[in-house]
């Protein structure tokens, strides 16, 4: 089976977090492919930047993902994927979503309605870990 990793980020701005919407309305989180050389907190920084548009500075860990999913070009074949999550603050507000990769809208959310927006189950797992630290802080 092939294997992927990326990382992503939980980005913070006030009592907001940032979730991105993909062409077919699901909200999701910033994340993306881990290059070669980069470290896991490098390359959640950089695709929270290409994704949306926003410059944020890393924060804690707060764990990882597994998930299968289907090749497109091949159905027989299966792909293990792990995403590393990081909690992320920012002062941008504005936010371009990279509309090449398919996402329409990237806005930020407030605390309180954010689990329920998002689209998977571990995703919003790893959101609920990211509110918990947060409210921890203050
Ligand atoms: P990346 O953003 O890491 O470059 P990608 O856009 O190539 O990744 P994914 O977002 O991993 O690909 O999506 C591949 C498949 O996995 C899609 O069918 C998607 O619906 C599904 N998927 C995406 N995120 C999750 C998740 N958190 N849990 C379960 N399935 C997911």
């Amino acid at each position: 089976m092939r294997e992927e990793q990326s990382a992503g980020g939980v980005v913070l701005l006030g009592n907001a977090i940032l979730l991105l919407r993909k062409y077919n309305g699901d909200w999701v989180l910033p994340k993306g492919k881990i290059e070669p050389g980069e470290t896991h907190e490098e390359a959640a920084l950089r695709e929270v930047r290409e994704e949306t548009g926003v410059k944020a500075t890393i924060g804690k860990y707060l764990g990882e993902i597994h998930y299968t999913y289907k090749e497109n070009w091949d159905q027989s074949r299966s792909v293990h994927k792990i995403v590393y999550w990081y909690l992320m603050k920012t002062k941008c507000m504005d936010t371009i979503p990279q509309r090449e990769e398919g996402f329409v809208d990237a806005k930020f959310i407030h605390m309180d309605r954010v689990v329920d927006m998002a689209r998977y189950d571990d995703e919003k797992e790893i959101i609920r870990v990211a509110l918990k630290e947060i409210k921890k802080g203050h």
